[in-house]
């Protein structure tokens, strides 16, 4: 899922959400209303699906608000074959396991990847 998408559907879904609450506030007070006036207890029984909605909907629209992107960053440890020194910093990918990568400060040994992994970091998105 990239940025883009997600503040693509932000922008889309926003507004509709903002409508629905809005729509179910107004029914709110027509029902309400209309009990004061009728005393008719129909009304009254109507609001409770109509609060379960709203809350399923805010419910749901504050999960869009919060939604992230992972981003995954890619670590690498290499190691001196030599001496063991040991040197560990993010990589940009093409990186395997028991490449050469460069030679040892110390001792001018060849260094190679011992170790991969990877770290997720969750990123929020700008309006
Ligand atoms: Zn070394």
């Amino acid at each position: 899922m990239s940025e883009e998408f997600l503040s693509e559907m932000r922008r889309k879904w926003v507004p509709i959400y903002i409508l629905v609450l809005l729509s179910i506030v107004f029914i709110t007070a027509h029902l309400v209303l209309n009990y004061i006036h009728t005393k008719n207890s129909m009304y009254i029984n109507w609001l409770i699906p109509l609060l379960f909605l709203a809350m399923y909907i805010l419910f749901s629209f504050s999960r869009l608000l919060k939604m992230k992107i992972p981003v995954y960053t890619y670590y690498r440890v290499i190691r001196c074959v030599k001496c063991g020194y040991e040197e560990e910093g993010r990589t940009e990918g093409k990186t395997y396991l028991f490449f050469k990568e460069g030679k040892c400060p110390k001792c001018s040994g060849d260094m190679v990847v011992v170790k991969i992994y990877k770290k997720k970091t969750l990123k929020g998105i700008a309006k």
